[in-house]
C-alpha cells in the first residue's frame, strides 16, 4: 500500500501563474449581473449581492436574509470567495494606526494601513505584492515583484477599513477629546465612521499594475451599492513615473489626486534613487504630471523623501523649486523612514527646514508629511510584508 502511493505522482504544486479566484469586486454592475445569469439566478440577485458587499459591508452570506438560504450560499461561494486572510494587525498612535498584514490565496503576502485622524481617515493599500521598481531606500523594493494584485483583492483593503470604521472600533476622530497620539481605551472610541480617503502608497507600483488598479478605483468611487462610495477626489495613485501609465490616466475622466515619487531635482541622482528615471527621465516624467494637472484641475503631490545629506542640499531645494514653480504642485516632504540595513537615514531637522524654507520662498506650496505608523512598520516605504515577528520599539504598544 505504502510502496503504491509512492508510486502515484506526487501532488502537483499550485500553478505559480494561478489567478485570484474571481469576486464580486472585480465585476461592474453589468458583469455581475451576467455572473448571477451563469448561475440560473435573476439579474436582481447581483444587486441584492452588491447592496449587501459595498451598501453595507457585508461578505457573509449567512447574513443576506433577504435572499433564499440555498441561493445565499451558492452565490456567495461563487461571487464572495475569501481573498485575504488577516495574518497579523498591529496598531500604534493610541490604536488610530492600523496595520495589517493580509495573506492571499496563493501565499503572497501585502500590507495595508489604516489611519484615523480628527477629520478624516486614510486607507493605504497595496497594489501589487512586492514590487519591481527596485527604489534602494524602500523596503517593498528590496524584495522584488511576486504578483499584480487583483482588482477585488485591492479593494477587499478598503472594504475591510471600511468595515473596521463602521463597527467603530477605531478610536480617534473628531470626537475624542485625547487627541491622536494619546493612547485611549476601547471606551475612548471616536465612534463608527467611514474611510475617507484612499491613497495607492502601499507595496507596489500601481501605474505598473494598470488595469486591476483603475478598475479598483471605480469599485473605490462609483456611488453604492455599484461601489464603496468614496469621491474620486479623495484618492490619490501614486507613482515612480511611468509616463505613458500617466498619460493613459489622464485621458480617463476621472479626477483622482496623482502622487510623483520624485525624490531628486537632478536626473543623477535620480536614476539612482528612482531607478526607472533611466528610462523617462525628470523633465519627461513632469511633462506629464503637468499635462494631468490640466486634464483633471487637480494639483499633484510632488513626493520627496528626505535622505540625509544624499538630496536634502540647499542647491537641490532651490533646482527643485525651480521645477515646480508656478505649475499645480504641491511638495510633500517625507523624512526617511531608513529600512533595516540601510545605509541611508533621515536628514538633519534643520536641514528639513531649511530645504522646505527655501521651496515655500519660491511659491511653491510645501509640507512635511506625518509619518504615522513609524513603530509599527506601517510607514512610507516600511511595507515589506515580512512575516518576521518584529520588535515592537519602545514605547510602543504593539500586541506580543
Ligand atoms: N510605487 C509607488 C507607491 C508606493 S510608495 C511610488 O513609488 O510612488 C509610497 C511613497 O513612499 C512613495 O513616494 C515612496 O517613494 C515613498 N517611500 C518609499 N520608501 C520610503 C522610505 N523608506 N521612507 C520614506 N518614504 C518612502
Amino acid at each position: 500500500m505504502t510502496e503504491a502511493i509512492e508510486l502515484l505522482p506526487r501532488n502537483p504544486r499550485p500553478a505559480r501563474r494561478e489567478r485570484p479566484p474571481r469576486h464580486l469586486a472585480d465585476l461592474d454592475p453589468a458583469e455581475r449581473r451576467a455572473a448571477v445569469a451563469e448561475l440560473g439566478q435573476p439579474g436582481y440577485r447581483a444587486d441584492q449581492l452588491s447592496r449587501h458587499y459595498f451598501a453595507r459591508l457585508t461578505d457573509d452570506p449567512a447574513q443576506m436574509t433577504d435572499l433564499p438560504a440555498g441561493v445565499r450560499a451558492e452565490l456567495g461561494g461563487a461571487l464572495l470567495p475569501s481573498l485575504l486572510t488577516a495574518q497579523r494587525e498591529l496598531e500604534c498612535d493610541g490604536g488610530t494606526t492600523r496595520k495589517t498584514l493580509w495573506r492571499a490565496f496563493d501565499g503572497a503576502f501585502v500590507e495595508s494601513v489604516l489611519m484615523r485622524y480628527p477629520d478624516r481617515v486614510t486607507m493605504c493599500v497595496s497594489s501589487q505584492a512586492g514590487c519591481g521598481m527596485a527604489c534602494p531606500f524602500c523596503a517593498t523594493g528590496q524584495s522584488g515583484l511576486t504578483r499584480n494584485l487583483s482588482t477585488a483583492e485591492i479593494v477587499t483593503q478598503v472594504f475591510a477599513g471600511a468595515r473596521a470604521m463602521a463597527a467603530g472600533v477605531v478610536p480617534g476622530g473628531a470626537g475624542r477629546s485625547g487627541g491622536p497620539g494619546r493612547s485611549g481605551g476601547p471606551g475612548r472610541s471616536g465612534g463608527p465612521g467611514r474611510v475617507s480617503n484612499v491613497v495607492f502608497m502601499g507595496m507596489g507600483e500601481p501605474l505598473a499594475n494598470y488595469r486591476s488598479v483603475l478598475d479598483a478605483v471605480r469599485r473605490i468611487t462609483e456611488p453604492a451599492p455599484s461601489g464603496l462610495g468614496i469621491s474620486q477626489r479623495s484618492v490619490t495613485v501614486s507613482t515612480v513615473g511611468l509616463v505613458p501609465a500617466i498619460r493613459k490616466l489622464a485621458a480617463e475622466g476621472l479626477s483622482v489626486r496623482l502622487a510623483v515619487s520624485l525624490h531628486a531635482p537632478d536626473d543623477e541622482l535620480r536614476d539612482e534613487l528612482v531607478p526607472v528615471n533611466r528610462r523617462w527621465k525628470i523633465a519627461e516624467l513632469l511633462d506629464a504630471a503637468w499635462d494631468y494637472a490640466a486634464a483633471t484641475g487637480r494639483r499633484v503631490s510632488i513626493e520627496y523623501a528626505m535622505i540625509r545629506d544624499v538630496n536634502d542640499h540647499a542647491w537641490r531645494a532651490d533646482r527643485l523649486a525651480s521645477l515646480l514653480a508656478g505649475r499645480l504642485a504641491h511638495v510633500n516632504l517625507i523624512p526617511l523612514n531608513p529600512t533595516p540595513g540601510s545605509k541611508w537615514t533621515a536628514s538633519d531637522p534643520s536641514v528639513a527646514a531649511e530645504f522646505l524654507d527655501r521651496i515655500a520662498a519660491r511659491g511653491v506650496p510645501v509640507t512635511v508629511r506625518d509619518t504615522r505608523g513609524t513603530q509599527i512598520d506601517g510607514a512610507c516605504g516600511q511595507l515589506a510584508a515580512s512575516t518576521e515577528p518584529k520588535r515592537p520599539a519602545a514605547g510602543s504598544n504593539l500586541p506580543g
